[in-house]
């Protein structure tokens, strides 16, 4: 390969085709702190003072956003990072996960939160699993809801005020496609870089990867020595989801940039959405007391299912 586009010294070793540059590892590695570091002020996610609760599944998402955050939090002495990892209870696979992030937490001297389903909710995600092995939902739509509470109450009961999910620029345009695929119009509302707080019981949810490929992230991961957990979740689901992956990695090969089309197109759109969700009411769920849209929120639905099953 060339030389570097940005300091023209260096052997470049990375392509970037939706820009045209080719970078060196020291280039490739300051454009992604660096995005994250716009994507941070252009969405005002963070403040100086702030308490920062990073959503760490030991994935290579999660743990290389930690990294990121710890470099960045550097410069901010009254900013306070930690991590909350979440033990859903499944066989063979959090065990590992809870390892990956404990160790990268010890490497940077941040604090770990390990909160479980089984303590949470009195269930482990195995044990819902094989108790609703009748019922449509599949096992990521039942952890996918329990996960959310769970972090949003721990993040809330550590003191935090900001909780940061390693969502990328992939998880992003596949989740606004499959929105507009499944026409849940008020969930694209929902799918953006800052979550308003519209409960005070909710802890504010950033998304500081979302403008970064998921590509460039495992290739950062991999440039740092960063140690992530490679196994896949027995439950992970191969269904809709990934094949919208796959059309949309075809659509970029051949039309490099596509991703941040989809993600800006829905940036336009989203405004409207957003005028039809403004009336929709939060209220405290009857059953815990959490914010929620209904009288039940949908973790205490499936428990109160799980209970009379
Ligand atoms: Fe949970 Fe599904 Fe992720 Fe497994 S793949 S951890 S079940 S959301
Ligand atoms: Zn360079
Ligand atoms: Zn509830």
């Amino acid at each position: 390969m060339s030389t570097c586009t940005l300091c023209k010294r260096r052997k470049a070793i990375f392509m970037r085709f939706y820009s045209g540059e080719n970078l060196c590892k020291i280039c490739f590695c300051r454009s992604i702190e660096s995005k994250v570091r716009t994507t941070i002020s252009r969405y005002e996610m963070l403040n100086p003072c702030d308490k920062i609760m990073v959503a760490v599944s030991g994935g290579k998402d999660s743990v290389t956003l930690l990294h990121i955050l710890a470099k960045i939090e550097k410069e901010f002495p009254k900013a306070k990072l930690s991590a909350i990892n979440i033990d859903e209870g499944i066989k063979g696979y959090s065990v590992e996960a809870q390892r990956v992030t404990k160790k990268n937490c010890r490497k940077l001297n941040i604090e770990c939160v390990l909160i479980s389903f089984k303590e949470m909710y009195g269930y482990n995600l195995d044990d819902i699993v094989k108790m609703t092995r009748e019922k449509a939902l599949s096992p990521c739509s039942f952890c996918g809801m329990l996960r959310r509470k769970a972090l949003n109450i721990a993040a809330r009961e550590s003191g935090g005020n900001k909780l940061a999910t390693a969502h990328n620029l992939d998880d992003e345009t596949q989740t606004m496609i499959l929105n507009i695929f499944n026409g849940n119009v008020l969930q694209i509302a929902r799918v953006k870089p800052v979550l308003e707080v519209i409960h005070p019981k909710f802890i504010q949810r950033i998304k500081p990867l979302c403008l970064v490929p998921e590509r460039e992230i495992a290739f950062y991961a991999y440039l740092n020595g960063i140690e992530f957990q490679s196994m896949v979740c027995p439950y992970s689901e191969t269904a809709l989801r990934n094949d919208i992956r796959q059309l949309v990695n075809r659509m970029e090969e051949k039309h490099p940039g596509t991703k941040f089309t989809i993600f800006r197109s829905i940036e336009k759109i989203r405004p409207a959405i957003e005028s039809i969700t403004e009336s929709l009411k939060i209220r405290d769920c009857k059953m815990c007391g959490e914010p929620t849209i209904g009288e039940t929120c949908q973790p205490c639905q499936i428990l109160l299912e799980l209970s009379i099953l």
